[in-house]
C-alpha cells in the first residue's frame, strides 16, 4: 500500500533536515527513547496481568554495520499494528508542521521529542528508513513501513518474528560519521546512560592471543538504576561518591550531597553536589545534567535552577520541566519556579542540617563552600535568610564563628559610642598584617574576609545584622576604628591645613588621590599613617566585580594620610628648619606599612634608613 504522509507542508523532510542541523546526533536518543517506551509498556502490560505470555529477555539492541552504513534499533516492546503505524506514524501529530518548525527552529533540539517528530528526527540522518513491527495483541500481523525521505511511504507484510520493533535506519552520505561504532557509543553513553531498559551495542570484549575478541557477553550501556532512583536510606555515602566519580571522572571529590526527592506538586528526583572548587575565578557552570525519565535532555539548566545553583554538580530528574517552549516562558512558567524554589530549600534544609550536626566537618569545608553560599545570599532572598542561620566567618587567627556567635563574641569590645557593633576585618593577612596586629594588641578581633565577594557581602549583613557595621582595619586608625567616645579633632586654620597639605603631599606617590588629614593619635601613636576609606574603598571593589557603579570604578584610589600632630617628631617636622629627610623618612615608612614603597623610591628608603643607622649606632 501506499500512501501520503500526512502533514500539510509538502515536504517535511527538507525541513527537518535543514533546522536541526545542528543537532542531528539526537536522533538515536529519539529512536532509543521510543524503544525504551515501547518497552517499559510491555513490563506494565504484563504486571497489570494485561499481557500473560512470555516476556522474554527485554532490552533494547543497537546493531551497526560499518560497511553498509546501516544502523538498527530493536526492541521486544509491545510493537505497532498497521493500524497503529497509520495513527503514530502516519498522521504527524500535529497539523503545520511547516508553520511550527519555522517558529521554533532555535530550540529543535529539546522540542523534538515532545511534539511527536521523535521518530521522523531519523531522517535527519538517513535515506531511507523503515520499520518492521509486530505487536504484542493477539492475533496481530507484523508490519513494514518504509520510506526514502519523500513524503510518499510504503506499507506491506513484513517477515519480522516476535513481538516488537525494529527501525533500521541506512544512513546518507553526509552522516557517515555515523557509520562509526565509536561515534555509536558515545553518544549512547551520552544520552543512553541511565535509561531504565538495557540498552545492548555489541558484545563486551576480552584480550585473547594477542588481540581483541567478541565474547558471548552483551555489552550494556547503561546503569538501570542510578541512584537518584534509589531510597537514600539504601545508599551509603561511597555509592554518592561512585556515582560522582561516573559522571565526572576528572574531578575531585566533592564536599557534600544532597538527595532531591518529592512527588507532589511536582515530580523532581536527582542528587546534586558541592564540587570543591579549585580556582575560585574558574568555576564551571553547566554542569548539572538534567534527565526526564532517565534521559539525558540537556546539561544547559539555566532557568530551571537558579543562577547560584547552576555552580553545584549532578543530575536533576523530572518530567514535570517543560523542554517544549522558550526560554523565557521557561523563566514565567510556574512548574520551574516552583522546582526551582524547592531545590533552593533543599540546598537550604542540607547545609543547615551539616552546621547543626556535623559542625566540625561543615568549619572544615566552610572556605570550600563560602563563595557558593555568599553568592547564594546575594541573589536569593529566601536563601539568605535561611542562609544567615547557617554562614560563618573566620577570624584571622583561624577560628570559625556563626555570624550570631560573632557579634556576640566582639560586642564587649567592639561596640561604638552610637551602640554599633563593629567586626573588624582584613583582605589580606600578610599585606595588611602592621594593621592587624595593632588591632588584636588593643583587645579587637579580626575576622579574614578575603573572597571576591565580601565587599557585596559585608554590605548585605550590614543590612541584614542589626546596628552591626564593618570596617577594614586599615580604614582608619586603631583607635578610630572603634569610637568610642568622641575625641576632638585638632583644629586648624586654612593656613596651617595648607602648610600641611604642601609639606606632604610632595612627597606621596602621585599614582592615587590622597587627602592629608591632621589627627591626635597621642606621643606614642604613630607619627603618620595611611587609611583608606571603607565606603569609598568597598563601592570602588564591588563595581570591580560587576556591581555597576562604575563611576567609582574608574576613579584613581583614593587614600588618607593621618598626621599625628602630637608626635614629637611630626612636631619637629613643622618646626623652622630643613627636615626634608626626615619627612621622606616618614612618609616613607607608612607607605612600607602599606605595601606601597615600591622602586626608586623603596631603594632610597633602603639607602637613607642605612645612613639613619649608622649615625644612630656609630655615634
Ligand atoms: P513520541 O515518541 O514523542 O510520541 P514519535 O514520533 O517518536 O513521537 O513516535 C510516535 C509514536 O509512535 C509513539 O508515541 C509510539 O506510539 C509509536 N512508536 C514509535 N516508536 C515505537 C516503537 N519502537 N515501538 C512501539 N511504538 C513506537
Amino acid at each position: 500500500m501506499n500512501g501520503k504522509i500526512g502533514v500539510t507542508t509538502e515536504n517535511i523532510f527538507p525541513v527537518i533536515k535543514q533546522f536541526l542541523y545542528s543537532d542531528h546526533e539526537i536522533f538515536l536518543r529519539e529512536l532509543v527513547a521510543n524503544a525504551v517506551d515501547a518497552t517499559q509498556k510491555m513490563k506494565a502490560l504484563a504486571s497489570s496481568g494485561d499481557f500473560q505470555g512470555e516476556l522474554g529477555d527485554l532490552k533494547v539492541e543497537i546493531e551497526l554495520d560499518e560497511k553498509e552504513k546501516v544502523l538498527k534499533v530493536i526492541d521486544r516492546g509491545i510493537g505497532m499494528t498497521e493500524e497503529e503505524v497509520d495513527r503514530y506514524i502516519n498522521q504527524i501529530a500535529f497539523s503545520s508542521a511547516g508553520e511550527f518548525l519555522e517558529k521554533y527552529k532555535d530550540q529543535m533540539g529539546s522540542i523534538i521529542g515532545h511534539f511527536g517528530l521523535g521518530f521522523y528526527s531519523a531522517f535527519m540522518v538517513s535515506k531511507k528508513v523503515t520499520i518492521d513491527t509486530l505487536s504484542w495483541k493477539d492475533g496481530a500481523k507484523a508490519v513494514r513501513w518504509s520510506c526514502d525521505g519523500s513524503p510518499e511511504y510504503l506499507m506491506e507484510d513484513s517477515d519480522k518474528e516476535g513481538r516488537g520493533t525494529v527501525i533500521t535506519l541506512y544512513l546518507d552520505d553526509d552522516s557517515a560519521e555515523y557509520a562509526a561504532k565509536g561515534r555509536i557509543k558515545a553518544l549512547l553513553e551520552k544520552y543512553c546512560k541511565f535509561m531504565p531498559v538495557p540498552i545492548v551495542f555489541g558484545k563486551e570484549q576480552e584480550w585473547k592471543d594477542g588481540a581483541y575478541h567478541d565474547t558471548d557477553k552483551d555489552q550494556v550501556i547503561n546503569n538501570l538504576e542510578p541512584i537518584w532512583t534509589r531510597t537514600p536510606s539504601d545508599l551509603k555515602e561511597e555509592d554518592y561518591l561512585n556515582f560522582y566519580k561516573a559522571l565526572y571522572p576528572m574531578h575531585e571529590d566533592p564536599l557534600f550531597h544532597i538527595h532531591l526527592n518529592v512527588d507532589y506538586p511536582f515530580t523532581l528526583t536527582g542528587v546534586l553536589y558541592f564540587p570543591k572548587i579549585k580556582e575560585r575565578m574558574a568555576i564551571e557552570k553547566n554542569k548539572i545534567q538534567l534527565y526526564c525519565n532517565q534521559m539525558f535532555v540537556t546539561d544547559h539548566v539555566d532557568n530551571i535552577v537558579p543562577d547560584f545553583l547552576t555552580l553545584l554538580h549532578g543530575v536533576i530528574d523530572s518530567p514535570d520541566i517543560p523542554l517544549n517552549v522558550s526560554r523565557s516562558y521557561l523563566q514565567s512558567d510556574a512548574n520551574v519556579k516552583k522546582i526551582s524554589g524547592y531545590i533552593t530549600k533543599k540546598v537550604a534544609d542540607r547545609l543547615e542540617e551539616i552546621f547543626k550536626e556535623e559542625r566540625a566537618t561543615f568549619e572544615e569545608k566552610w572556605d570550600n563552600i563560602k563563595l557558593f553560599i555568599e553568592y547564594g545570599m546575594l541573589s536569593d532572598e529566601k536563601f539568605c535568610d535561611r542562609a544567615m542561620h547557617f554562614a560563618l566567618v573566620k577570624n584571622t587567627d583561624g577560628k570559625y564563628f556563626s555570624l550570631e556567635d560573632y557579634k556576640k563574641a566582639v560586642e564587649g569590645e567592639q561596640t561604638d559610642k552610637d551602640k554599633h557593633v563593629i567586626c573588624l576585618y582584613a583582605t589580606n593577612a600578610d599585606e595588611q598584617y602592621p594593621f592587624i596586629e595593632a588591632a588584636k594588641n588593643k583587645g579587637y578581633d579580626v575576622l579574614l574576609l578575603d573572597c571576591e565577594l565580601d565587599s557585596h557581602w559585608v554590605n548585605l549583613l550590614e543590612t541584614k545584622l542589626e546596628n552591626v557595621r564593618f570596617a577594614r582595619v586599615d580604614s582608619d586608625s586603631t583607635d578610630n576604628l572603634i569610637v568610642k567616645e568622641e575625641k576632638k579633632k585638632p583644629e586648624l586654620s586654612e593656613d596651617e591645613k595648607k602648610a600641611l597639605d604642601d609639606l606632604f603631599k610632595p612627597v606621596l606617590p602621585t599614582e592615587f588621590d590622597w587627602n592629608v588629614e591632621a589627627d591626635n593619635l597621642g606621643e606614642n601613636g604613630e607619627p603618620v599613617l595611611i587609611t583608606q576609606n571603607e565606603f569609598m574603598r568597598r563601592y570602588r571593589e564591588m563595581s570591580a566585580f560587576g556591581g555597576g557603579m562604575n563611576y567609582f570604578g574608574k576613579m584613581p584610589k583614593n587614600f588618607t594620610l593621618k598626621v599625628n600632630l602630637e608626635h614629637p617628631l611630626v612636631q619637629k617636622l613643622r618646626g623652622e628648619g630643613d627636615h626634608d629627610d626626615l619627612l621622606h623618612q616618614l612618609t616613607d615608612l607608612a607607605l612600607l606599612a602599606n605595601g606601597m614603597l615600591k622602586g626608586k623610591a623603596l631603594a632610597d628608603f633602603i639607602t637613607r634608613s642605612q645612613k639613619v643607622v649608622g649615625d644612630a649606632f656609630l655615634k
